[in-house]
């Protein structure tokens, strides 16, 4: 197979501030794989977690290093190329391992989820997203997003460096809003918050059952994810029993070691492919946290169509979504996701369901943006 990268920008409509800092553009890296007259595309970026850091030119350098290793070999059989993937970055796997499943699906002529088996008439409402800023701002982007679709699932960002008197007046508003539209409109919504690790042991027992309280129904990541396992554990499991609600495990959990780890003590994991390294772990993670009792959220980082179809073919499994990042973009190069009011389903193309745009601005920033 012939492989190539390209870079791209994705710039944000409306930037996002979570607790570690603000995000307004990326760069992103398009991995192309050619065998047999079939193209299939992958997508990596940089990100950060707090406790882990890639950035897209180390990434870019990985993947250019592997690439004349693939010369000659097919994208198929997967368990033939497993050992070549396994020394990368999650990021500079996952590029990969998405443009070697776009290829399958495509060669095979159904997207992935049906090779899979999965049903996509399963599909619930995917959450959007409200960083942090002041009351006003954060209500604003509330009122924007609404003017986009008919969000019923709000993800509120906390964790703010201005405090916890802060955050809590954040949740105070964003619930009387939407109690507010709940009463005019008779609409179900749901309020989940996301401290991103913004918060301390005693913060985050001062705030749990607090948010029940206010109507919020699952709490991510409070605590900073640690690199030692077995301490990351423990931070989870101080809090367990003071949460009445669904706590969620986001940069603590990167792949299926971390699912078994972690079950114990939070009640879901948010799956991210730029953290697992792609689908091929991320459905084993997927299946894994089901049958232990856990929910299974899937998210995203500042990622395009591109990523966000690949990881929509996981849908069907998922009881959380949480991939509005490609609905805040201003050029995203890719389309294919279908959104239905405010449900996401998979492309209806083969492979990752996704193409890329031919027309507009976006398509001539994936032609210039080349390594
Ligand atoms: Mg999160």
């Amino acid at each position: 197979m012939h492989c190539s990268l390209r870079r791209f920008p994705l710039t944000k409509a409306v930037p996002l501030a979570i607790s570690r800092g603000t995000t307004a553009a990326v760069e992103h890296l398009l991995v192309s794989i050619e065998h047999e007259g079939i193209t299939g595309l992958g997508e990596t970026g940089g990100f950060e977690t707090g406790h882990r850091h890639y950035d897209s030119d180390a990434i870019a350098c990985e993947l250019e290093a592997l690439f004349p290793r693939l010369v000659g070999l097919a994208p198929q059989p997967l368990q033939a190329l497993a050992p070549l993937l396994a020394d990368l970055s999650p990021p500079a796997r996952c590029g990969l391992d998405l443009a070697l499943h776009d290829w399958w699906g495509k060669r095979l002529g159904l997207p992935l989820h049906q090779l899979w088996g999965l049903d996509s008439e399963l599909a619930v409402p995917t959450s959007v997203t409200l960083g942090l800023g002041s009351v006003d701002t954060v209500l604003q982007r509330l009122e924007r997003w609404w003017a986009q679709l008919p969000a019923s699932r709000i993800k509120l960002k906390l964790g703010s460096p201005e405090g916890l008197e802060h955050d809590r007046s954040l949740v105070e508003a964003v619930a009387t809003a939407l109690e507010r539209r709940r009463q005019q409109r008779g609409e179900s919504l749901e309020l989940q918050v996301d401290a991103n690790g913004g918060w301390d042991t005693a913060a985050a027992r001062s705030m749990l059952g607090w948010l029940a309280e206010h109507g919020v129904v699952l709490v991510e990541q409070p605590l900073p994810p640690l690199e030692d396992p077995d301490a990351d554990c423990a931070a989870f499991a101080a809090l367990e029993l003071d949460c009445p609600i669904p706590l969620v495990a986001d940069e603590s959990c990167w792949n299926l070691a971390d699912v078994v780890r972690l079950a114990p003590y939070v009640d879901g994991v948010n799956i991210k492919l730029l953290k697992s390294g792609g689908l091929t772990e991320a459905l084993l993670m997927a299946e894994a946290a089901r049958r232990l009792g856990l929910g299974v959220m899937v998210g995203c980082y500042s990622d395009s169509a591109l990523l966000n179809g690949a990881a929509a073919q996981l849908l069907p499994l998922i009881q959380w979504p949480d991939l509005d990042s490609h609905l805040n973009l201003l050029d995203d190069p890719f389309e294919g996701p279908r959104l239905e009011a405010d449900r996401l389903r998979a492309g209806l193309a083969p492979g990752l369901g996704v193409t890329a745009k031919t027309t507009g601005a976006a398509a001539a920033g994936l032609e210039l943006g080349s390594c």
